[in-house]
């Protein structure tokens, strides 16, 4: 059965289980999407962290996934989402009009309030 081990950095190891090596493919190709190492877009820090933000409001509450720049100073923050069939989750890096951030890669200062995934203009 084969098997990988995905070191994203010193303190995360994912192991991947598969029954074949292209469902190896598959299952790395998510865990790299949702947990490879990336820095910061906005400021450049490589020190991240996993981090869900529970939001309450009217209408209920809610989570959301973000991957949190540990800079203070910075505090941008990269959402996550859901996909609806199979439950993984992927970065979300389009803006609110659906085309891709291709210069800060989904990064967004985070805006007190802020719950709808608005993109900050800087
Ligand atoms: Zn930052």
């Amino acid at each position: 059965m084969p098997e990988a081990k995905f070191r994203p950095d010193d303190n995360l190891e994912i192991t991947v289980e598969a029954k074949s090596q292209k469902d190896l493919f598959w299952g790395l190709a998510e865990v790299q999407e949702v947990f490879g190492k990336e820095p910061c877009m906005i400021c450049g820090n490589k020190d991240t962290k996993f981090f869900v933000r529970t939001v309450k409001n009217d209408d209920g509450e809610f989570e959301f996934p973000e991957r949190k720049c540990n800079s203070p100073k910075c505090n941008a923050s990269l959402s996550y989402s859901l996909n609806k069939k199979g439950g993984t989750m992927y970065p979300v890096r389009k803006t609110t009009e659906g085309k891709w951030d291709n210069q800060f890669k989904g990064w967004k200062k985070f805006v007190p309030g802020q719950y709808d995934k608005a993109p900050v203009e800087e």
